[in-house]
């Protein structure tokens, strides 16, 4: 079993003024796959490294399998890591670069062949066995990391923006098949990205982090539909989720202009409302929005809107024409309402 699990972990760098991880705790059953999100600079990297042993903690606690390893060395953890940078052998070829780590622990030489092969096959890079890296494609040398990492049968994989060198097609792809694997291989993982799309696309929960702690922890769906707060909603989801400010008052929620029942849970006074593109319906009778900028994407028209002095983006259906200039109306879906507090922009829950 090889559970993570991670107590009040603090660090500053020398000479750093804001602490980087600021008391972050955090548990990973053992199988998991926990994606760290968040925009540059916010930590994930920091504890990424604190959990391969890369830095030490401040204070703090990392339990491995239920082994307290905070002040091992990486090579006594039984992990694998891989980055961003593609990190291979140049001078050795796609073979030996995926079975190094097994030759150098004296693994003998007919296993590290079968488990090169197995690896190479999952990662489809059999054809280039014996090629250098330089003869390579980049997401052919991030494939040859990750067989390198999972070639050594690790409790733990680490990943740090692995696909973030990628050109946009390949990261879709190899996205897809990097979910397969790990989900055949059940290996425990802990993944670093700031790209939304990937964190909900990959985890099977995601900690969402800001200024060195973790704001938000769940299902990746929970986390896109009922945000924690203003920048959580803001940072996951490509539109932005929409925040308008509104007010309640005897038992009517006013917002762009509009009244409906408030629910019963929301204090009078001033407030927001979150609302993602996709709820937001186009009708009749709906709020008079004023078309900004029109965007079709293929599976959807995204428009920017205006209402009054906020703006709003709309996720249309696909047929739907429009031109900057026109008033369309907008219908804001009750129940996909959230709601923040105007001041603190954490969630109002019921
Ligand atoms: P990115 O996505 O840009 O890699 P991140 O979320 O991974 O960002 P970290 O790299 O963990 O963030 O950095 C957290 C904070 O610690 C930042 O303020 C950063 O400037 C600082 N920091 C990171 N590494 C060092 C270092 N070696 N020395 C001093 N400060 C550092």
């Amino acid at each position: 079993m090889a559970e993570i699990s991670i107590e009040g972990l603090v660090k500053t760098y020398p000479g750093g003024t804001e602490r980087a991880t600021d008391d972050v705790s955090l548990d990973v059953a053992d199988g998991e796959f926990v994606v760290l999100l968040g925009p540059s600079g916010c930590g994930k990297t920091t504890l990424l490294r604190m959990l391969a042993g890369l830095e030490l903690p401040d204070a703090g606690k990392i339990t491995i399998g239920g082994r307290d390893v905070t002040y091992q060395p990486p090579h006594q953890r039984n992990l694998s890591m891989v980055f961003q940078s593609y990190a291979v052998f140049p001078h050795r070829t796609v073979r030996t670069n995926i079975g190094f780590g097994l030759a150098m622990r004296k693994v003998p030489a007919k296993a590290v062949a079968e488990k090169v092969e197995w690896a190479a096959d999952l990662l489809q890079l059999t054809p280039y066995l014996d090629r250098y890296p330089a003869k390579l494609s980049g997401g052919q040398r991030q494939r040859v990391a990750v067989a390198r990492a999972i070639v050594m049968d690790a409790d733990v994989l680490l990943m740090d923006e692995p696909l973030s060198n990628l050109d946009a097609l390949l990261r879709l792809s190899f996205r897809a098949d990097l979910k397969k694997i790990v989900q055949d291989l059940g290996t425990t993982t802990v993944y670093v990205t700031h790209d939304q799309g990937e964190a909900l696309s990959l985890g099977d929960r995601v900690a969402v982090m800001r200024s060195g702690r973790i704001v938000q922890l769940g299902d990746p769906l929970d986390v896109y539909d009922r945000p924690a707060d203003r920048f959580v909603g803001g940072f996951l989801g490509s539109p932005p989720m929409n925040f308008l400010p509104a007010t309640v008052a005897d038992g009517q929620l006013a917002v762009a202009g509009h009244s409906r029942p408030a629910p019963a849970h929301l204090p009078a006074g001033d407030l927001l409302v979150g609302i993602r593109a996709e709820h937001i319906g186009l009708s009749d009778d709906g709020i008079e929005a004023h078309v900004e900028v029109v965007e079709p994407t293929g599976a959807a028209v995204l428009l920017t809107t205006r209402v009054g002095t906020e703006v709003l983006k709309v996720s249309a259906p696909p047929t739907f024409r429009a031109r900057p200039g026109d008033t369309v109306r907008l219908d804001l879906a009750p129940d996909a309402l959230r709601y923040y507090d105007a001041e603190t922009q954490l969630a109002l829950s019921p």
